[in-house]
Parts: structure tokens; C-alpha cells; sequence
């Protein structure tokens, strides 16, 4: 950069500094998005390290998966709440991205990451879309592709947005109704192996419902991957 350049650089952040999306701390100049600090006591899981993790035996006896991992513990009132919250309601997808970019850098060690030829992201409300102007999952899910180089797509899977309404009214047919609000279209694109992609995930309802859209479509290998895991 040149002297002028950085001069203007130095002199933008004087009144546009850059804070850490976690803790709300200033950046330097060497941080990106997360501050230092943030980055060595996040909660991570290391989920992708243990096959046998709580997330994925919380899909036992419900649907047959590849893998389940999630990058990091959802910390309520902590740093994770914090960056989820700007992701989510701040106008910030770039913090989806950031984090996509920081599992990716983890998963790529592992065989069974490199060998998925599309990331699918949980498809989003349509209103929600609507007022948030983005997709956080997708967020992630091309933060994960860049690093990975393995394509997103967001034309597979597609959400029933008035089935959805109908499913939370009726609760006695709960997981039934859930498992019509996803469906899949294979678009001639011939998949074998996966990457579902979601943000916080709790009880793994949607994922279910994600899954088995996939399966009927002949999707054989489905790893689940998200941002944060909470109980
Ligand atoms: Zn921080």
C-alpha cells in the first residue's frame, strides 16, 4: 500500500473502526472481524474430531447421516450469542462468512470434507429473507466454500413456507407436518455426498426434515455442518 493509501486507510478507521463482532472491542489493523482474544477463547466443539459427538448422537435412531459437527458451542450470553446476534438481526452476513472461512480451515484436514461435491444451505423463512435481505446459513456456507472449493447450492433444497405455518399450528402432527415444509429437486445435478449447512442448531428438527428431503432425492452422504451447537 502506499503512503497516501495507508495514510487514507489509518484516517477512515479513526472514524469508522472496525470492532471485534464477538466482544465489540477495536480491531488492529492485523484482526479481521474477530479480535485475537476472541479467537483463542471461543468454545470451540472440535465436534469434526469425534464421529461420536453429542450433536451427532442426537441423530441416532432418527435419520442415517454421514457426520454431524457444529464449529463452536453456542455460549448464552457470551461471545458466540454475540456474534450469532450480529449475523443474524446486525446486518452483518460477513460475520457468516468469517466463521464459514474458520471451520473450513479445520475440516479441510479431513477426507470426508474434501470428498462433498455441494454445500447445501438450510433454506431461510421467506419473509424472514425478506426483512434480513440474506441468508445467514448461506453466509456460512460460502464462507466454507472458499476455503474448501466445493460449490454452493441453493437451488436443491427449497422450503414450504405455507406448509410451515400449517405444521406450527397443528402440534399433534408435529414431525410429520415438518417433514413436508422441505423439498428437494436434484435441478439434473447428480449428487452423491453433501455438506447441510445450518446456523444454530438446537433440537436438529429442521436438519431432520433437511435430510430425509435429500434422501429422496438420491442423495447418499450427508454431512451436517453448523456454526454453533446448543442443548
Ligand atoms: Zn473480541
Amino acid at each position: 500500500m502506499s503512503l497516501i493509501g495507508k495514510y487514507l486507510n489509518d484516517f477512515g478507521s479513526l472514524f469508522f473502526p472496525e470492532v471485534c463482532q464477538a466482544c465489540g472491542t477495536t480491531l488492529s489493523q492485523q484482526e479481521n472481524h474477530f479480535c485475537n482474544t476472541c479467537l483463542h477463547h471461543f468454545p470451540y466443539t472440535n465436534f469434526h474430531l469425534d464421529a461420536d459427538n453429542r450433536l451427532a448422537k442426537q441423530f441416532w435412531g432418527r435419520i442415517n447421516i454421514s457426520s454431524a459437527a457444529a464449529f463452536l458451542y453456542f455460549n448464552k450470553g457470551g461471545t458466540v450469542q454475540n456474534a450469532m446476534h450480529q449475523l443474524k438481526y446486525n446486518k452483518q452476513p460477513q460475520v457468516g462468512v468469517a466463521l464459514g472461512n474458520l471451520y473450513a480451515q479445520e475440516l479441510k484436514q479431513l477426507a470426508q470434507y474434501q470428498e462433498a461435491e455441494a454445500i447445501i444451505p438450510v433454506p431461510l423463512h421467506l419473509h424472514k429473507l425478506q426483512t434480513r435481505g440474506y441468508n445467514q446459513s448461506e453466509a456460512f456456507a460460502n464462507g466454507l466454500s472458499e476455503i474448501l472449493n466445493i460449490p454452493v447450492y441453493t437451488d436443491i433444497l427449497s422450503r414450504n413456507t405455507e406448509r410451515e405455518s400449517q405444521a406450527k399450528q397443528s402440534r399433534s402432527n408435529r414431525f410429520e407436518n415438518m417433514q413436508k415444509v422441505f423439498s428437494a429437486s436434484s435441478n439434473g445435478v447428480n449428487l452423491d455426498t453433501v455438506l447441510l449447512v445450518d446456523d444454530t442448531i438446537t433440537t436438529g428438527a429442521t436438519l431432520e426434515a433437511c435430510v430425509i428431503a435429500l434422501q429422496d432425492i438420491g442423495i447418499k452422504n450427508i454431512h451436517i455442518v453448523g456454526i454453533a451447537f446448543t442443548e
